[in-house]
Parts: structure tokens; C-alpha cells; sequence
């Protein structure tokens, strides 16, 4: 499901003047290219950067932000200024361009040749100082732009410049994202409803509603034979309960769950849909709550909100594109309940079914089970733990007058027990600072009780998405302090409302 990246090209633009005659040009195109090589070569960066000749003019510049902007292949481009190239020659362009900005303050040599240094070696590498001038520009224009300082050989440049590659990609997606809305919302929520239309103007994808039997007509084409091979990857990829093994007593219900799986990924797949949400409330003729198909599709790459939770389907197949190569798993999430201790407190997050198995620590166990809500039968789903480590929360919520990110960096923990009752997968956590603050803070932010929960992904990944789509980010981390983040919330709120343009 997850595209190839093969098509998808970072510009790669040096600007000078011509001020410096002909060699020092040739001399700037020639590093220029030896970077985009290097940057080719490392296994830090997934995406293709592609070479473009430097820019001397203001033409030269105007044209290339238009192509850039116009081309579907590019999905970002990445700005260095070898030399000094003045910065109102960048003016029409840069307000022209509609790609994410990648500002390279590099320099080709690492150290000055104190030995060899002359004039024409000044002329040559004037980095320190064109780029303040270029930066300058995009300040004085607001626009938003990721800024990377440091030798470009440097392994941790190159992964910065690599991830934020990956978060171009996660915006390109969500300029081309189809969410399907199957059923409404759960009634009377609200954090998960919100403003459609301008959750299109703001991010680019587009939600739309479907019914039940938009699902049911693709699961009555569905042929034996696709059935029951889809029942034998499910006995070979985990360990079946008995009562789901061919000769057990509830078999019927595999089968019946296989057929729900797919039927939503044809009606997925025709549709052009990466993203989707359902509802307990609208099942129509569903005999049961997607519960492993919901989840298989999750690990294949697919967004998915709960109770027509749309903003964290969306957010959720954008973060899977981010996360493309990173070791780690990223999964629907909800805050389910606590773990208070005298010495310390966690968070257990689940769902009623609906977590990705890319979390998960070892083969999952498939069982079925009753839900207790929604008056279908008991659904099939994957039971798993999830492995000890450092992840991320995030949160997208409508505050009517703007979208609002929220982070919350944790600590999953082994669980204190074997849970042998609980028929869902889990993740237990410690949420930074600790408990008492982060839950403080994510309900004075309003954010949600669904989350996207990442192992691959950092807070820098959410914050330059936040900065490509324009919208506010609040972390909750090691540093919070709920005094200072009520400061920060009443400061973002003067700040969004003297500030809401679109890129
Ligand atoms: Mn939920």
C-alpha cells in the first residue's frame, strides 16, 4: 500500500550572482553537484535529490520556484547559497513557491585551508553570510522553512536532511489523501468531528462519506477461493484461539472477518481511499466491527480513526509515509486507562480492536471475543503487547478557529502483568514529564483521546510537518511546566489570530 518513493525528487537549488565571472560559477556548479551526489549516496535520505543549475538572476529564480511549484514530482526543494546571492532577487520566487523549503546553511570545505586561504577561496565560499541574507528574505516574507546547520558530510546532517525528506513525502500525501468515511461520527463526540472543508483548504486531503453497504455490495462479489486464502495467511502469520481453528466453534467468525477484510480493501482499493474511518454505531450489514481487517490494513500502510475519527485517520497515513525505512511501528491510539502507583503513574492505551499491528512485540494471537457494545456479533481481532521504548502521542484537534498539533513524548514500559483477560493489544507508558503533568497539559490543549502513537517518528518529524502545513504545535516533553504551557497557549492563541495564511 505504502507508494514506492521512486518518483518523488527533492530540488536541489544553489543560488550565487554573477558577480564572480564565469570560474567561480563553474566552481559553485561543480560542489553543488558533489553534494547532491553525496546526499544521492546516503542511506540517510530516502528520497531522489535532484541537481538544478544555479541560480543568478532573478528570472533564473522566479522560473525555477515555478517549476518546482507546478511539478508533480517535487515535493520539496532544498535552498544553499554557495556564495552571496541578494536576496531580493529571491522575492518572486519564493512567494511564487507552493513546495516545502529546506534552508541548507552548509559550506563544500568543512575547515578554512589555513594555509591556501586567498581571496579567490573568500569569493568562493561565501555561505556564512549568503544564507544569512537569504534567511533574512524568508523572515521578513514569514514563510515557513526547516533550517539545517552543519557540514554536509556529516552523518547527523544528512539524517536531518533525510527526515525531512520523509516529512515532505508525509505532505506531499496529504495534498493527494482520499478519506473514506464509513458511517458518521460516534454520536454526540466531539473532538473527533470537525471542519471538513477547511481541513481540506489547511492540509489538502478530502473526506468524504460512505455507507455499510458501500463495503457489503464488494463482499458479496468476494469468491471462496479469495476467502479462504486470506484464512490461511491468517494461520500462518499468527496463533489462532481454538475456538477459530477449523474444526473450533466459532470458525464462522474468521471466515465472516476474512470476508470483511476484503471487501473494505477492494472498496479501499477502487476507491483511490488511504484512509479511512468506521463506526460501532453504523455497522448496517456488517455481521461484525472490522476488527483484524482494520488492523492488517493499518500495517499495511492504511490511515484508520475509530468512530469516524477523520482528522486521526488522515493524520495517521501520513505519519506511516513519514515513517517509511524507520525501524519502529506507528498505530491508532487511545489513552485507556491509568496505572496509579504511589511512586508513579502510566497510561495504558488501546482501542476497542483497532491497533496496528506494527507494534506489536511478537506474532499476535488472533481470538475472538464480545465487544459489550454495538449489538453485532463478536468480532475477530490480533491481541499483542508492545515492546519497551521511546515513542510519540500526536493529536490533531479543531479549535474551531485553527487546527492544533499536540505532542506528548512517553516511555513505553513492559506491562506489570500478564493481563490474561484482556482480549485487545495494549501499550503501557510513561508519559513525559510524568503523568500528572502531561495529562494536565494535553487537556488544557483540548487534545484528544485519540492518538497516533509512533516508534519510528520524533517530535522534530511532527514539528516540521506542523511548519509545512502552517499550523500550531504544543509539545508536552521532559521540559513541561504546566505554568509555562498555559503562557504558551494564551500567546499561540494571539499569535493564530494575527497569522493564518496558507503556503
Ligand atoms: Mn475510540
Amino acid at each position: 500500500m505504502i507508494q514506492t518513493m521512486n518518483d518523488k525528487e527533492i530540488w536541489f537549488v544553489t543560488g550565487s550572482q554573477h558577480l564572480y565571472g564565469p570560474e567561480t560559477l563553474e566552481q559553485v556548479a561543480k560542489n553543488s553537484q558533489t553534494i547532491v551526489e553525496g546526499f544521492n549516496a546516503s542511506s540517510h535520505i530516502p528520497v531522489n535529490i535532484v541537481y538544478k543549475p544555479t541560480v543568478k538572476t532573478p528570472d533564473e529564480i522566479t522560473d525555477v520556484c515555478q517549476e518546482a511549484s507546478a511539478d508533480k514530482n517535487c515535493i520539496g526543494i532544498i535552498t544553499w547559497m554557495h556564495t552571496f546571492s541578494p536576496a531580493k532577487m529571491w522575492i518572486k520566487g519564493l512567494s511564487i513557491l507552493n513546495k516545502p523549503l529546506c534552508h541548507l546553511h552548509t559550506q563544500f570545505n568543512a575547515e578554512v585551508p589555513w594555509k591556501s586561504i586567498d581571496m579567490d577561496f573568500m569569493n568562493l565560499n561565501q555561505s556564512a553570510h549568503g544564507d544569512r541574507e537569504f534567511g533574512h528574505m524568508m523572515t521578513r516574507m514569514r514563510k515557513n522553512r526547516k533550517i539545517i546547520v552543519g557540514h554536509w558530510e556529516v552523518e547527523r546532517i544528512q539524517e536531518k536532511i533525510g527526515n525531512w525528506t520523509r516529512v515532505a513525502l508525509g505532505w506531499n500525501e496529504f495534498q493527494n489523501l482520499k478519506v473514506a468515511r464509513i458511517g458518521d461520527n460516534m454520536r454526540e463526540v466531539s473532538v473527533t468531528d470537525g471542519d471538513k472543508v477547511e481541513a481540506q483548504l489547511r492540509f489538502g486531503f478530502s473526506v468524504n462519506g460512505y455507507d455499510s453497504s458501500d463495503v457489503t455490495s464488494h463482499i458479496n462479489e468476494l469468491s471462496d477461493q479469495q476467502v479462504s486464502e486470506l484464512i490461511k495467511t491468517y494461520e500462518s502469520e499468527y496463533e489462532l484461539a481454538d475456538a477459530l481453528l477449523e474444526s473450533g466453534s466459532k470458525r464462522q467468525s474468521l471466515i465472516d472477518a476474512a470476508k470483511i477484510e476484503l471487501g473494505l480493501r477492494s472498496f479501499l482499493e477502487e476507491g483511490g481511499f488511504g484512509a479511512f474511518t468506521d463506526t460501532f454505531e453504523n455497522l448496517g450489514e456488517l455481521k461484525q466491527l472490522p476488527g483484524i481487517a482494520t488492523q492488517r490494513l493499518m500495517a499495511d500502510g492504511y490511515g484508520f480513526g475509530g468512530e469516524g475519527d477523520w482528522k486521526t485517520s488522515a493524520l495517521l497515513r501520513a505519519m506511516k509515509v513519514m515513517a517509511t525505512g524507520i525501524e519502529g511501528g506507528t498505530s491508532f491510539m487511545e489513552d485507556y486507562t491509568y496505572h496509579f502507583t504511589p511512586q508513579k503513574a502510566y497510561v495504558m492505551g488501546s482501542h476497542m480492536l483497532e491497533i496496528c499491528p506494527s507494534i506489536a512485540d511478537k506474532k499476535p494471537t488472533c481470538e475472538v471475543h464480545p465487544l459489550g457494545i454495538g449489538g453485532k456479533e463478536d468480532p475477530v481481532r490480533l491481541v499483542f503487547n508492545s515492546p519497551p521504548g521511546r515513542a510519540i502521542n500526536v493529536s490533531l484537534v479543531d479549535l474551531g478557529n485553527r487546527f492544533r498539533l499536540i505532542v506528548n513524548e512517553v516511555e513505553a514500559v513492559v506491562p506489570m502483568g500478564e493481563l490474561p483477560k484482556l482480549p485487545v493489544a495494549r501499550v503501557l507508558w510513561d508519559a513525559k514529564p510524568d503523568l500528572e503533568i502531561a495529562a494536565t497539559a494535553w487537556i488544557l490543549a483540548g487534545g484528544a483521546h485519540h492518538t497516533v502513537y509512533s516508534q519510528a517518528l520524533t517530535t522534530e518529524f511532527i514539528e516540521d510537518f506542523a511548519e509545512m502545513a502552517g499550523v500550531e504545535l504544543v509539545v508536552i516533553d521532559k521540559d513541561t511546566t504546566i505554568r509555562q504551557f498555559k503562557e504558551l497557549l494564551h500567546a499561540n492563541e494571539a499569535y493564530y489570530h494575527t497569522f493564518q495564511n496558507y503556503m
